[in-house]
């Protein structure tokens, strides 16, 4: 084995991490750590740290660490067939077996599968699609994307231009000009409103009337949107939103895209999170919870609406200009496969209902009185906790006071992994959905110890 500080130095030289502080890792003034073996809903590390992911990496081990029977799969099928194309209809028993799957459980209006690799590659798919089934459709000006501020939708060119947080898009060029985007749907955060929260939805609403008819209806082609905002802060829509936005789209003739990617099998305690909040999607994106991160997959799930122009469309054109090399991987669809049957055989999508509710309750509990706790918030096995300078004014500390990042950096130290959300001091917790009660009182009561050595 390597030694800790070979390794560190192999990591500085060579190693460019995703979404890091370049300088802050070059210059030491970031943890390196390696990370090394996991059971449950914990990790180990080289130095021999054993930590309660409370984050389930990036919210996508959904069935828990060092699942045997995923990986059991995986193997028995690189074995026997590590890869074949899935181009001109070709396929394995795997991919077959896991779009059966997947569509069985998804709304009755979904027809078909697409697979790619990560949540960015399955919304660049669902972009080109839905440009290509209004081109068959004769209306080729009708392309524009409509997202929501603090939407998270990947990173890519298409995806970084519809993720609202302005880390993704200053100095890289974006957002591309074919993406415009509306208010969030974050109640919290608009206290300077004045508004109760029915006025607030009324608010949300009137914004995205007021940007279709500036732009006009027959240039816009989608909006999309997570059922519960992730990244940018773990937000559930205030009550009623879904159903009064899905109202507008459907009078303008705009798609809607329920990007499932973090709410996908089972984190809000049902299948999925269009079930939960009664959205009728025309395309699914699926990835983390799919194969519970055990392999990189992803998919696009097609409604037969647009597939039925999609079909017409190749009839007219030829094959589909669209595939990766690595569309449904072999290894990737025997992991959905067994973490799906994992899900249902230790009920795990009931127990993150459960749980989640518990870990909520209990949060709120142990902090919502303090005087920096402005809100604790979440659904089903998603809870954020945000902070506040002052809580009768509702104003928040400057970012470069890191209040957030400090306090999880405390509560790593009590081992427990949460996430410093991006764009705010919010600290997030999407565990994976194993978690017990003991697990949750765990991470409850060392937030709290956290919470008190930063701010008091
Ligand atoms: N959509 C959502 C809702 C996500 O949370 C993420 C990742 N956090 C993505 C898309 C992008 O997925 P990936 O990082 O696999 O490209």
């Amino acid at each position: 084995m390597l030694r800790n500080d070979q390794l560190e130095q192999w990591d500085r030289d060579n190693f460019f991490h995703p979404s890091t502080h370049l300088a802050e890792f070059a210059r030491g003034e970031l943890a390196q750590r390696v990370i090394t073996g996991g059971t449950g809903c914990h990790i180990e590390d080289r130095d021999g740290n054993r930590m309660l992911d409370a984050f389930a990496g990036l919210y996508c081990v959904n069935v828990g660490y060092g699942r045997q029977d995923i990986a059991e799969a995986m193997a028995e099928q690189a074995k026997e067939l590590a890869y074949y194309h899935a181009y001109v209809g070709h396929g394995t028993e795997a991919s077959i077996t896991l779009a059966k799957m997947i569509l069985d459980r998804a709304p009755g209006h979904m027809s078909k599968v697409y697979f790619g690799l990560s949540g960015s590659d399955a919304n660049e798919t669902n972009i080109k699609l839905i440009w290509y089934y209004n081109n068959i459709l004769g209306r080729p000006e009708k392309k524009k994307i409509i997202s929501r501020w603090r939407g998270y939708h990947g990173s890519g060119l298409m995806t970084g231009s519809l993720t609202g947080l302005e880390l993704f898009h200053k100095k890289f060029d974006l957002p591309l000009s074919q993406v415009i985007h509306t208010e969030a749907p974050y109640y919290f955060r608009r206290a300077d409103l004045g508004q109760s929260e029915a006025q607030f939805v009324a608010h949300c609403v009137a914004e995205l009337e007021a940007l279709i008819a500036r732009e006009g209806a027959d240039t816009i082609a989608a909006f999309i949107g997570e059922p519960v905002l992730g990244t940018g802060g773990i937000v559930p829509p205030p009550e009623g939103y879904w159903a009064a936005i899905q109202e507008v789209l459907e009078r303008h003739d705009i798609l809607l895209v329920a990007d499932e990617v973090v709410t996908g099998f089972g984190r809000l305690g049902t299948m999925f999170g269009s079930e939960h909040y009664g959205l009728k999607p025309d395309l699914i994106t699926i990835a983390k919870g799919l194969t519970s991160a055990y392999a990189p997959l992803s998919g696009s799930i097609v409604s037969e609406k647009m597939w039925s122009v999609l079909e017409q469309g190749t009839d007219e054109n030829g094959p589909i200009g669209h595939g990766w090399t690595y569309s449904a991987h072999p290894v990737g669809a025997a992991a959905g496969v067994a973490n799906l049957k994992l899900l249902d055989e230790l009920n795990l999508i009931q127990n993150a209902g459960e749980v989640g509710a518990y870990l909520n309750t209990q949060m709120g509990a142990a902090l919502e009185a303090h005087p920096h706790v402005g809100e604790v918030r979440g659904e089903g096995m998603l809870c954020a906790v945000e902070f506040v300078k002052d809580k009768e004014s509702r104003s928040f500390f400057d970012a470069g006071d890191k209040v957030g990042p400090r306090i999880a950096a405390a509560l790593a130290g009590e081992g427990v992994i949460a996430r410093a959300m991006p764009q705010g001091d919010i600290l997030g917790f999407a565990p994976p959905f194993c978690l017990s009660r003991e697990e949750a009182d765990e991470v409850v009561a060392k937030t709290a110890k956290a919470v008190t050595a930063v701010l008091g």
